[in-house]
């Protein structure tokens, strides 16, 4: 039997036989492959968190659901870690962002969508993997939110939509550890691979970061309230 056959058979061990095995199941999962011991599910017993329709990650936000086609479930930040927000502009008004996600044929969808009035639309929950920067591996490790608006248009960055993206980011950055900066802070023109141009030009990164700074501490104290 050779090595890949061995991993393969214990690649079998499903979420249920772990469970059911318990430590015996387990014992096989220094011989796993390093993509696979990212996904280490089984650290966290009891399997996955319990769902709520409709509940929210972010404070502020409304709830209305993406077509199930355009994301990937998960238990996020056990199985994949959350290290990356990626940051797009729609190319098109919030309405027209939240009826193309909720569309099945669309096969792309963000977590968040902010308008221009500062209004949030939660589509995704943050432990699932939403699919839209095109990079399998980045939409696993990253949330995606999504800003009413033209590339090209520099009127569409208001005020409202700033303050209150950033407000999301810092929540994010907080629930996950993740630093703030144009390292864990990108655009999803900055994706790897990517033919996307936004957020383009016109979006200000040093006002965003600071902005995102700024509201770290409010978004400490909604996090110690929720706990
Ligand atoms: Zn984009």
């Amino acid at each position: 039997m050779g090595s890949d056959e061995k991993r393969g058979g214990q690649r079998r061990i499903s979420r249920r036989a772990a469970l059911i095995g318990g430590t015996a199941a387990v014992v096989g999962a220094g011989a796993l492959a390093h993509d696979e011991l990212r996904r280490v599910w089984w650290r966290v017993p009891g399997v996955e968190k319990k769902r709520v329709e409709g509940e929210l990650d972010h404070v502020g936000a409304v709830w209305t659901a993406a077509a199930r086609a355009n994301w990937r479930r998960a238990d996020r930040p056990d199985d994949y870690g959350i290290d990356r927000v990626v940051i797009h502009v729609v190319q098109g008004s919030y309405p027209t962002a939240l009826k193309v996600f909720k569309n099945p044929g669309h096969g792309a969808a963000t977590h968040y969508v902010v308008g221009k009035d500062g209004r949030v639309a939660q589509m995704i929950r943050e432990l699932d993997v939403a699919f839209h920067a095109g990079n399998r591996e980045m939409n696993e490790r990253s949330i995606g939110i999504e800003h009413e608006g033209f590339v090209d248009r520099r009127r569409d960055f208001t005020d409202a939509m700033y303050l209150s993206s950033a407000k999301l980011t810092a929540g994010i950055c907080v629930r996950y550890g993740i630093p703030v900066d144009r390292e864990h802070i990108i655009g999803h023109v900055e994706v790897p691979g990517t033919d996307h141009t936004d957020p383009g030009p016109y979006w200000n990164w040093n006002r965003y970061l600071k902005l995102v700074r700024g509201q770290m501490p409010s978004a400490r104290q909604v996090a110690e309230n929720k706990a």
